[in-house]
């Protein structure tokens, strides 16, 4: 017998087949990994080939990395790998294993994690650099400070060898985790560092706050720095609020790139600089990318230049730059300080179609957006359908539902958020007790308030007794109120002597309300909304003589009232209006059309109420002031421009008047349109001549 040919054949043969096959099913994996429409069952015959064919080398450690990222991409769970890892003859390699540790890692499943990290570390094998950056880093993502600290002792029993990279990444969870302290010992002793440690250190100086200490590191690390080394500085200085010092290492720095442009234009925005933020971004011409784009927005929207952060999205689309999450989260913001539902309704429109991701901070947009426009069920329907769901998401519904006038299903939602774990903080309980002030559920709100502390271990803030004083105060029971004022145990302020105030208001009580007033001024003499509200009480007990004191020292400290300013959305354009503003290029049109609508008021039996407005106007001119206010414009805009039948939505920046109210379900009624006014304080859905509110805000 030929021993060659015995030696050779059955070895080359058994190695080749492997290969064979290992290589077949590479390409075949590729394939199905490429083709999404696949479903997991695809994978899974796959998987069953590799155990029958018995191919486990080295080769099929990168054939199994591949299936375990694909078993990922196509929504697996770890169990099929897990699986794969039991049924190996001999014990796997050490990368499969680290493999697999990242993988429960990034599923989010902290007990598969510890399984699979135990079961490796009983097979001998130790995490590699890129399974100890993994860990870390999710240690910062939800910020883990002791599950890392003791993964850093675990490590240094173990004495495993940090290389530079673990190393850096050690750096950069305790700086990231606010541990500075830590982060600079471990830089001090670093053997030797490279670029990535250096900018990791120069961040985290900056980040917290040493940026002296991140210049003197700057500058010592001449010549070894690149763009991001500046751009780290740039934004250091731009989060200190010192913008000029930004300002200058940027026109200094030579490898400026897209990066360093977009830290300045974010540092003047932050700043509200818009005008600098501007004349940079229009020097950027085609260098910009999609982060330039959200910071402009983001900054407009952070200004309050709602229309101008929307007209920076157009402009984008026909840039054609594709906008993000972080785009649609601020544009949802704008929508909802204008009142803009169509463009709201499109922008959610267009993450379905988009298929962008609607995680809790999108998810939490869309649901204040549509509670802020009163289309709360859309907002219940985002809600419900959010996978995962954060105290945010579960504040912003309690309050949407509360702030609409929905208290009881405010409460149940409440009672839900406990049966699913989620524990309330202080933000909820702010919601929850103003949603049973606008529903006049006075003792269930009582019961809840008392709850805070005995059950929840919540001590009430001021914002809470701000709400008790507010449900008081709406349901009529003003002796309670002062009650609760003159007891708490934290000094009241503006608001809740506000709350107070206007509920003497409707109430018609003179002498609380005298009281009240009195110490509003003291607590906030620059207030033109006190002023105002004391010169209007003394003019309803005809005490002209205190109206003119009132108004002379408002005059003499040169105190102003905020102007009324109401918006209205017309073809996804929002207008505004400010009282009394007569810019808007369509005003004589909506002149004539207020005209007309005061005399159908009339004859539909409305009477000028003036009893709110400051005495020495003469009743005429009472009349000619009322009804230019500012939200009478928008609706009167609105019914003209607008097709029959469609319901017209109004934001105004204050409290409407009593006036107005009336005014506003008389339209509601002989213009048969449904009329829906959000203002400071809550909403008001106007439909056949009576609102929402029952006359009660
Ligand atoms: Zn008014
Ligand atoms: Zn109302």
């Amino acid at each position: 017998m030929d021993p060659f040919r015995r030696r050779s054949l059955p070895s080359l043969s058994s190695s080749s087949i492997a290969i064979a096959i290992a290589e077949n099913l590479t390409s075949l994996i590729i394939r199905v990994g490429k083709n999404r429409s696949n479903n997991i069952s695809q994978l899974k015959q796959i998987h069953a080939q590799i155990l029958i064919n018995g191919c486990i080398n080295s080769s099929t450690t990168l054939l199994t990395n591949f299936l375990i990222s694909h078993y990922r991409s196509h929504g697996g769970g770890p169990h099929f790998p897990l699986l794969f890892l039991q049924s190996l003859p001999k014990p796997a390699e050490p990368l499969l294993w680290n493999s697999i540790v990242r993988f429960s890692i990034d599923s989010d499943n902290w007990s598969d994690f510890s399984c699979f990290y135990n079961a490796m570390r009983l097979n001998h094998f130790a995490p590699n650099t890129t399974t100890i950056c993994s860990i870390l880093k999710k240690c910062v993502s939800i910020a883990a400070l002791q599950f890392g600290e003791s993964f850093h002792c675990h490590m240094i029993k173990l004495a495993t060898l940090f290389d530079i990279v673990a190393q850096t990444a050690l750096l950069d969870f305790y700086s990231k985790l606010g541990n500075i302290t830590f982060a600079r010992r471990l830089f001090d002793e670093m053997p030797e560092r490279d670029i990535v440690v250096n900018n990791a250190m120069l961040s985290a100086l900056g980040k917290n706050g040493f940026i002296g200490d991140a210049q003197n590191l700057f500058d010592n690390m001449m010549p070894q720095k690149n763009s991001c080394s500046w751009n780290v500085m740039i934004s250091c200085y731009c989060k200190s609020g010192r913008i000029e010092y930004a300002r200058s290492i940027f026109d200094r720095c030579h490898l400026r790139d897209v990066v360093s442009w977009n830290a300045m234009i974010d540092g003047y925005c932050k700043l509200g600089w818009l005008t600098n933020a501007q004349e940079l971004f229009d020097r950027m011409g085609t260098s910009k990318n999609f982060v330039t784009w959200n910071t402009m927005i983001a900054g407009f929207v952070q200004a309050r230049q709602f229309n101008r952060a929307i007209q920076m999205f157009r402009e984008m689309q026909s840039e054609r730059v594709k906008p993000t999450e972080v785009t649609m989260v601020s544009l949802l913001s704008a929508c909802a300080h204008l009142g803009a539902l169509d463009m709201g309704d499109w922008l959610y429109a267009y993450i379905k179609r988009k298929n962008l991701r609607v995680d809790v901070v999108l998810g939490n947009a869309l649901i204040d957006m549509y509670c802020k426009l009163g289309s709360v069920e859309t907002a219940l329907d985002v809600f419900h359908g959010l996978r995962v769901r954060n105290i945010f998401c579960w504040n912003s519904m309690i309050a949407g539902l509360g702030m609409n006038g929905f208290g009881k299903q405010a409460v149940t939602l409440f009672g839900s958020m406990g049966s699913q774990g989620v524990k309330p903080d202080g933000v909820t309980f702010v919601g929850l007790l103003s949603g049973c002030g606008h529903s006049g559920l006075v003792s269930t709100g009582k019961n809840f308030f008392s709850q805070m502390d005995d059950v929840y271990g919540l001590k009430p803030a001021i914002e809470h007794y701000g709400c008790m004083v507010d449900l008081f105060g709406r349901a009529g029971l003003l002796d309670e109120a002062l009650d609760l004022v003159k007891n708490m145990p934290v000094k009241p302020n503006a608001i809740v002597l506000g709350s107070l105030l206007r509920a003497c208001q409707v109430h018609k009580n003179t002498e609380i309300g005298e009281q009240v007033t009195r110490r509003l001024l003291e607590l906030n003499p620059s207030d033109g909304g006190n002023y105002v509200f004391l010169s209007n009480l003394y003019a309803s007990l005809n005490r002209w003589e205190d109206v003119n004191v009132c108004r002379k020292s408002m005059a003499e400290k040169g105190v102003q009232k905020t102007p009324g300013c109401s918006s209205v959305e017309l073809n996804n354009t929002v207008h505004e209006f400010v009282a009394g503003d007569f810019s808007h290029p369509q005003f004589l049109q909506i002149n004539a059309f207020i005209d007309v609508m005061e005399k159908e008021l009339k004859v539909n039996g409305y009477e000028a109420d003036t009893g709110l407005v400051l005495h020495d106007i003469e009743n005429e001119e009472k009349e000619t002031a009322i009804k230019y206010h500012s939200e009478r414009i928008a609706v009167a805009f609105g019914l003209m421009s607008s097709p029959a039948g469609k319901t017209i939505r109004v934001v105004k920046n204050l409290r409407t008047c009593n006036d107005c109210h009336s005014a506003m379900k008389i339209i509601s009624r002989i213009y048969e349109r449904e009329v829906i006014v959000r203002d400071r304080h809550r909403f008001h859905h106007f439909k056949n001549g009576s609102c929402s509110c029952n006359d009660y805000w």
